[in-house]
Parts: structure tokens; sequence; C-alpha cells
């Protein structure tokens, strides 16, 4: 199997199974996004401890790139703080919109989104659960200071 085949493989099987999909009730911070040019539609529910993101999900529709690309997200981000969030999601950004770049860091599956460069028209898809997780993470209320 070549890297593309197995790519395409994570995708369809992320889409097929979404991990985390769902809501959750005792949330700290939600955000909805909705990518208009394809119709997708996503909600991110996550609940902090700290600065990190001890649990989150996602629900809604849309194409496959951008639920498999939601499922790949939580499952990359779950534990993570706040500032190696932000990091992961340059490097995810960078991914999808320079082909001629390599990742600086271990993207792990995320690198599935790999292929979503070639087809520029998606990768709105594919970055919508980013730009909606960092706006409820803009929502949620900033840490208590152990300073
Ligand atoms: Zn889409």
């Amino acid at each position: 199997m070549d890297l593309k085949e197995l790519y395409r493989e994570v995708i369809l099987d992320h889409n097929r199974t979404p991990r985390n999909f769902g809501r959750l009730e005792d949330a700290d911070a939600r955000a909805e996004g909705h990518n208009p040019l394809c119709g997708d539609q996503l909600s991110v529910t996550l609940r902090l401890q700290g600065d990190r993101v001890a649990d989150l999900r996602f629900e809604g529709r849309g194409c496959a790139i951008s639920v498999a690309s939601a499922s790949l997200m939580t499952e990359a981000v779950k534990g993570r703080s706040r500032e190696e969030i932000a990091r992961l999601y340059g490097e995810v950004h960078a991914l999808l919109t320079d082909r001629t770049r390599a990742p600086a860091g271990d993207l792990g599956k995320l690198m599935a989104l790999a292929g979503v460069a070639e087809f520029p028209a998606r990768v709105k898809c594919a970055s919508l659960c980013w730009h909606t997780l960092n706006a409820a993470l803009e929502r949620a209320p900033a840490p208590a200071s152990t300073e």
C-alpha cells in the first residue's frame, strides 16, 4: 500500500467512524463552524483542565474531508495545552496550503490530510474544525493563574 492509499484509508475510516463524535454536556466552551462553500457544518464542545483541553467532542455534518479532519483533530489535540494546539494548527495549516513545505513536527495521523493541498477548494473543509476549535478556545474562560 503506498502512502497516498494509506492516507486515503485513514480519511475514509475517520469519515465512516468519526472519533469523539457528539457533544459534551458539561462543556466549558462551545462554538459552531460553517463552511458555506461546501455546506459543512460542525460544532465543537470542550472541557478544560487548567490550560489543557481535557476532553472535546464534535458533531455536525459535511463532506468526508470535513468530518475526517474534525475526527483526526479531536484525537490530536486532546490533552494538549493551548500553546501546543496553536503550534499544531500552524503545522496543519502549512500542510493544507503549502505543498512544498515539509512539516516541522510529527503530525502523526494528521498527515493523512496532506493530499488536500492538491485540492485548494477542499482546504476550507479540512480547516473548518480548527477554526471552530479556536473560536471555542477564545470563548473559554481563562485558566485560573497559578503563578
Ligand atoms: Zn466540505
